[in-house]
Order: C-alpha cells, then structure tokens, then sequence
C-alpha cells in the first residue's frame, strides 16, 4: 500500500523553533521543530522575521498509509498549510521523532483537487485500525496592539469551537485563533 513517503520529499533541514529570525536557503525548506514536533515549514528563499506569524502545517508520520491519510479529517485543511511535514521514528533517540520529509503545500493541493478516492488507490484490503495520527500544527493569529500571538498548537481536525489559547506572550486571555 502506497504510505505518505511515496509522495517523495523536497529537499529539506530542520531546526530548533527558536530563535528568529530563519530565513530558508534558495534552494531548500527550513522546517522549525519545537520539543512536541514540528511547528511550521519555511518556504525555500523566504524569511520568518521575528513577529510573522508562523505558517501552518500538517504532521504526519511518514508510514501512513496514503488512503488513510487523503480522507483524514486534518487533510480537509491543505489548501491552507504550507506544507505537509512527513515525521519518523530516530533511530538515533530512541522514542523520539525525525523529520522524514516535507511534501509542499502545492504539491498536497494538486493531490488533493484531483478527488482522491480509496478506489483509485486500490486500497481493498482490510482497514487498520483507529483513525490516522495527522495533525494540523498552527500558530495563533491573535494580534493585540500590534503584538502577533503566534503561540503553536496542534489539532486533529479545525475545531467548531475554538479552544483558549495556550497564550506564550502573556497577552490578554483569549481563545485560538485559527
Ligand atoms: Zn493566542
């Protein structure tokens, strides 16, 4: 069964979340990872300054299987992400995760616009279990005086109603914004 790493990957690294600003080289994506993954994707030759508001992403892991994946709740979101960012396990830190790939958000569109379905894919045999593990990783669009709140959390489908942002610049309380 075709899994997400079939997509391939464009050429990449990674890099602690902090600090800005990053600008990503002309010729690759600089994907920012924070202690509970990956939290947003830069695209190739363009700058976060410190106070952009991070791009959204989609996380999941690289062996997820393609079908799952494309009628997920969280993919319902692709047109509005940067980029889908493939993760898997490091061999190296037993436990934690890698980033495997980054599938950009163009590529994940013209996927996605093509109406996917199981049977295109072949998919007939039996269903693994349990909903696949996809996230949507965003940065709050809060703005106060100016002030953009930018605080990163991750979602399994976009909430009907927001939940209270998490709120890392101590700004006025107030819920997520998408
Ligand atoms: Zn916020």
């Amino acid at each position: 069964m075709p899994t997400l790493r079939d997509l391939g990957s464009e050429p990449f690294e990674s890099m602690p979340a902090d600090p800005r600003p990053v600008t990503a080289p002309d010729d690759r994506w600089v994907v920012l990872a924070g202690e509970a993954g990956p939290v947003c994707a830069i695209q190739p030759a363009t700058t976060l300054a410190d106070g952009d508001r991070p791009p959204g992403i989609l996380v999941a892991s690289a062996d997820t299987d393609l079908a799952d994946a494309l009628q997920s709740d969280a993919f319902e979101q692709f047109a509005d992400v940067a980029a889908l960012v493939l993760t898997e396990p490091d061999q190296d830190r037993a436990g934690q995760l890698r980033i495997a790939g980054v599938v950009s958000g163009r590529t994940l569109t013209r996927m996605m616009l093509r109406g996917p379905t199981r049977s295109t894919f072949g998919i007939t045999g039996p269903m693994l279990p349990g909903p696949p593990q996809i996230l949507i990783a965003r940065s709050c669009g809060y703005v106060e005086a100016g002030t953009t709140c930018g605080t990163p959390k991750s979602f399994r489908l976009r909430p009907a109603v927001m939940p209270g942002c998490p709120n890392q610049r101590a700004l006025t309380a107030h819920l997520f914004s998408w």
